[in-house]
């Protein structure tokens, strides 16, 4: 017996599972996606692709309340832009507390309902603090810095009205593992402690999350001073993951930016077996793969963005990240819509870019 040291003995050889897993997901996943070819048959399709996405992540299971919002704050911060701190209530006890950035009027637009974006936060940035740009928090402003995490305030410059929420598990919304001010603790979330609580039940974090947003489009709705016919929500990483989910499933949801978060599930979620258990709902690989969902989305507007050496696009790089495109732009095609799906490449790892972002908001036609 060979020892490493005074305590172990080194393996020469595992017996792990992933082939036999691998092997797996070719033979049982996605049995549901789309296989006719009209614009017709592909509704029928989603209507009922819809239920069954709804069922996988536990939507018919949540509690309807009324939204009950309390202003706990108003604020005029430095650049001009008014920040709110409003809460509203999504579920019996539960509480969606979030900023919502309102920079000033442009001239002439008084009387112009208000274009509004929802911008879900992704790991490692304290939640809404790095999205709504609270960089006087040092730990945050080191996660704005690496992940250029800021996209909300960076929307609210131009001009959009923007809804910055803490999702479930992340700011102030952290389960008590996770909860306290120190630095490791204050970035991170407790996605995990909620998979463990939800999925039992037959809930999820991601129907958590959907859930979440689908009130805040509500809530929305009655500020009169709104557009709430032309709702857009962009997400970086896991606010990605919330606002492809939530696009999906809810056509209030006009204009849709999902950056990184776009490849299909064998690589980036079971090869890549260590990611955060949000990403991870019972049963919905038999069902679809990622492309299947985003094709929901058609024939609305829709920016898909990738990095070329992002590590979860897993070990194929950008085929991973194509193969899903494909499936969203065969259902474009459906409705001779394929100039509304934009994917927007850019070189290094997993960060948020919005150099092309004037430009595809110009080419969505979305005016502040
Ligand atoms: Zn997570």
């Amino acid at each position: 017996m060979e020892q490493t040291n005074s305590r172990t003995i080194k393996i020469n050889r595992y017996y792990d599972s992933l082939p036999n897993m691998k092997a797996k997901f070719d033979r049982f996943a996605r049995k549901d996606s789309f296989d006719g070819s009209t614009a017709a048959e592909f509704e029928a399709w989603r209507t009922r692709a819809r239920a069954t996405l709804s069922a996988l992540i536990g939507l018919e299971k949540m509690d309807s309340v009324r939204l009950s919002p309390v202003t706990e704050e108003v604020v005029m911060l430095d650049n001009g832009i008014v920040r709110e701190k409003i809460r509203i209530q999504s579920e019996q006890e539960v509480w969606v507390p979030m900023y919502i950035l309102i920079p000033p009027v442009k001239e002439g637009a008084e009387q112009e309902k208000r274009k509004v974006f929802i911008a879900p936060p992704g790991h490692q940035g304290a939640g809404k603090y790095s999205v709504a740009g609270c960089g006087e928090i040092p730990a945050v402003a080191d996660a704005i810095k690496k992940f250029n995490y800021d996209y909300g305030l960076q929307l609210a410059k131009r001009g959009f009205v923007v809804i910055c929420p803490d999702c479930r598990g992340f700011g102030e919304r952290r389960d008590e593992k996770k909860q306290g001010d120190d630095e490791e603790a204050f970035l991170t979330s407790s996605c995990f402690h909620l998979a463990h609580m939800a999925e039992p039940l037959g809930e999820t974090v991601i129907g958590m999350c959907t859930w979440d947003l689908m009130k805040i489009a509500d809530y929305i709705e009655t500020r009169a001073e709104w557009d709430s016919t032309d709702i857009s929500c962009l997400g970086f990483s896991g606010g990605g993951m919330q606002t492809l989910y939530f696009a999906a499933l809810d056509e209030r949801v006009r204009n849709v930016f999902i950056s990184g978060y776009m490849y299909g599930f064998k690589d980036s979620l079971m090869i890549l077996n260590g990611n955060c258990s949000c990403n991870y709902v019972p049963h919905l690989w038999e069902h679809f793969d990622m492309g299947d969902i985003g094709s929901m989305i058609a024939p609305r507007s829709l920016m898909i963005q990738s990095c070329r050496d992002d590590h979860l696009n897993g070990p194929r790089g950008l085929c991973n990240v194509y193969e899903q495109l494909a499936v969203i732009r065969d259902a474009y095609g459906l409705y001779g819509a394929e100039e509304r799906v934009v994917h927007d490449v850019h070189e290094g790892g997993h960060c948020w870019h919005d150099e092309h972002l004037t430009e595809i908001l110009r080419r969505f036609g979305l005016e502040p």
